[in-house]
């Protein structure tokens, strides 16, 4: 019979292949890129009398008996004993009839695993074994262990890895480039690392340091390069309206602010206006710490657009920020003659269907709104360019609806969360970056203080003595991330008991569940300055901007992440007004939580802060499941490899122009047609 049509070079039945694909294992080059995790020594055996408890070893011995105890549970255990006499005792929690067969008196096997000192002397507690005998050779290479999934076993996988490994492995670059790199080449590498000969040093191998683990980094690290700068290829090639700058609109806009931008800002806007400029769409992305003063630059680039004729489109993540960004533009932007329209997810019908049809119909230059706003079917008339506020809170595919909404608008995406620059390098290699690196003149630092809860009642009279003196302050609630209905009764508990131990201030509450208008009805009062102290859940995190409110309340600050304290501090330190954020925490604290506390109160710095957490957490939690379009590094570790990703920009670029074939080689081997550039 002849076997099923396999993706592999060697016969795969249907059910291996579904195993092998939920490891991302669809090729033969899927397998060679296949590492392992670890490698085990099966190359030596060891005399039982020399077992050293807490080591792996292998050891061959003759079994003497084998018996089910229960002790309490059901158990396999087995005695067995070596030539030189030595006995040890081998236990089994799960087993089944076959196993109790197997071990027969006078039967000899080799058995591998942790010894430990047990009850009753030495014993392995489920070690792998095979049946052996003197005449069985021993391998004369270290023993790979591959990570895997259930029901595919070690041996399986190494068949597999093994027919893979059968080809001439061809390098992807060529051999000048590697010496220039300093890199060894992809095949030896590769079978070093699958098959380490019995000399290698372990500990190296595992470090990944070694020149083998380097080599492959390196390509990882080039296949993502070239991916991401094809796709920034092609969408130069991409055709949309230029929107040059025309100095009508955003000039008088300039004029009108009672302050001068600063220089990072000045130079910000004058990349962002160049690039509307462009026949092909913009994509780029403004990064600047909270209250570095983003929201002016984007509104200058929708007065440029706007003055080209086209419309513009202001997008937040939240409902709360959206409106904050409405009510503080519309009205200086009406002035200039720019009609603004607003939506949001809790509107009445009536007044949504207005909205929608004024952007339908070109009458509003300008929408702002969460991304409800883009997730209805509504048109515009004209959309030319969109902002997205707080980038890193969308997903990958509310991006793509949005760029849907018009033929490739140009798009300017904005975030607070500063990405590190290896982050930058490497998985938004295909955005081009703009970086506003200083703050406006005349913020005063603000003062981190670690508080242990214990001392609340210090707190409080702080707070008193703060809004006594004409300040006022935030108290933001603990987050409680499993539920939004326990979120909103702490948020109410917290409340009540603030209002209680402090009558004679004004306090006020602001919560996720609120109805947008009484929502935005608190925050007008708190800007107002008719609440002293607001008592809020985390939706202040972004963009709130009260200057007289100086000082900031965080309880349970151990359950917060890094980007999220940044952000809350953010929101003091806005005036001229000394500013203090106090971060009450729980004892104990967690290993983690500890060293998040100690970076937030060490750092005011949001790059630096962004670093550590990256430090903290790998890139793969700090990019979120939100841009999962993004295929993740395995071998890379954008820390210690920063030489390599520095590197491999650089190679990325000189093969693309002058190698296109070698570049659509390498990443057919990294990528394969599995993520296709598309995903990106
Ligand atoms: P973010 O970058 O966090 O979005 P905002 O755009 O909200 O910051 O700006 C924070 C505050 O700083 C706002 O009140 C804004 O009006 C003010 N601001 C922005 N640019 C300047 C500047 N060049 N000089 C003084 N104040 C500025
Ligand atoms: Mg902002």
């Amino acid at each position: 019979m002849k076997p099923a049509a396999s993706p592999f070079s060697f016969p795969v039945s249907p059910a291996l292949a579904d195993k092998l694909a939920k490891l991302g294992l669809r090729r033969d080059a899927d397998l060679v890129l296949h590492l392992p995790l670890r490698w085990e020594d099966e190359t030596r055996l060891t005399p039982i009398r020399d077992l050293l408890p807490g080591a792996t070893a292998q050891v061959q011995a003759t079994v003497r008996e084998a018996n089910i105890a229960y002790r309490p549970r059901r158990m396999l255990t087995v005695t067995v004993e070596d030539t030189g006499g030595g006995v040890l005792g081998i236990r089994f929690l799960n087993f089944y009839p076959s196993h109790v067969k197997l071990f027969q008196p006078g039967q000899t096997f080799r058995f591998i695993g942790e010894v430990r000192g047990g009850f009753l002397g030495l014993e392995m507690v489920h070690p792998r074994f095979a049946k052996a005998d003197d005449a069985t050779p021993l391998p004369d290479q270290l023993t790979p262990v591959y990570p895997t999934t259930a029901g595919l076993g070690q041996a399986t996988l190494r068949r597999c890895v093994e027919r893979a490994l059968a080809a001439p492995i061809p390098d992807t670059l060529p051999a000048d480039w590697l010496a220039e790199l300093g890199l060894p080449d992809f095949e030896s590498s590769i079978r070093l690392l699958h098959r380490p000969p019995l000399d290698a040093a372990i500990a190296e191998l595992e470090s990944r340091r070694h020149p083998a683990w380097q080599r492959l980094a390196f390509d990882e690290l080039l296949a993502q390069q070239l991916s991401l700068a094809a796709a920034r290829r092609q969408r130069k090639q991409q055709r949309t309206r230029p929107l040059p700058p025309r100095a009508q609109l955003t000039t008088a806009f300039l004029r009108s602010l009672p302050f001068a931008l600063t220089r990072a800002q000045t130079r910000a806007w004058n990349e962002i206006s160049a690039d509307l400029g462009h026949s092909h769409p913009m994509r780029r992305l403004l990064q600047g710490d909270v209250g570095s003063g983003k929201t002016v630059i984007a509104a200058l680039a929708c007065l440029q657009a706007i003055e080209n004729g086209m419309q513009a489109a202001f997008m937040a993540p939240t409902e709360i920020l959206a409106e904050q960004h409405y009510r503080k533009l519309a009205a200086p932007l009406a002035a200039l003659g720019v009609k603004s329209a607003w939506m949001s997810g809790s509107q009445r019908k009536s007044e949504r269907a207005a909205a929608w049809q004024a952007i339908a119909s070109g009458e509003a230059d300008l929408a702002f709104g969460t991304h409800a706003l883009f997730q209805e079917n509504g048109a515009f008339a004209r959309l030319g360019l969109a902002i997205v506020d707080e980038q890193h809170r969308f997903g990958v595919g509310q991006r793509l609806a949005l760029i849907e909404k018009g033929s490739e608008p140009h798009q300017l995406m904005m975030s607070a969360t500063p990405i590190p620059r290896t982050l930058a390098m490497s998985f938004f290699a295909d955005l081009d970056v703009s970086t506003i690196d200083e703050l406006p003149p005349g913020r005063t630092p603000v003062v981190t203080k670690l508080v242990s809860a214990a001392r609340r009642d210090d707190v409080l009279a702080r707070v008193r003595a703060a809004c006594r003196e004409g300040g006022q302050a935030y108290w933001v609630c603990p987050l409680i991330e499993e539920s939004e209905k326990l979120q909103l009764q702490t948020a109410e508990d917290a409340y009540a008991t603030l209002a209680a131990q402090l009558p004679d201030l004004r306090v006020g509450l602001v919560h996720g569940r609120m109805k947008p208008d009484a929502k935005q009805a608190v925050m007008a009062a708190f800007q107002a300055h008719e609440i002293d102290l607001l008592v809020a859940t985390t939706v202040i995190e972004v963009g709130v901007d009260v200057p007289n409110a100086a000082l900031m309340i965080i309880e349970h600050a151990e359950r917060m992440g890094l980007a999220q304290l940044h952000q809350l501090r953010g929101r003091v330190g806005r005036g001229s007004r000394e500013s203090v954020c106090v971060l009450l925490y729980e004892t104990p604290l967690s290993e983690l939580a500890r060293a998040r506390l100690k970076v937030i109160f060490e750092h005011t710095d949001g790059f630096e802060i962004a670093r550590q957490d990256l430090l903290l957490r790998g890139p793969g939690e700090l990019l979120g499941h939100r841009q999962s379009g993004l295929p993740m590094l395995r071998f890379a570790d954008l820390e210690r490899d920063v030489h390599l990703l520095e590197a491999a920009r650089d190679l990325a670029r000189r093969c693309l122009a002058s190698h296109p074939d070698i570049a659509a080689a390498h990443i057919e081997r990294w990528i394969g047609r599995r993520e296709a550039l598309a995903s990106i």
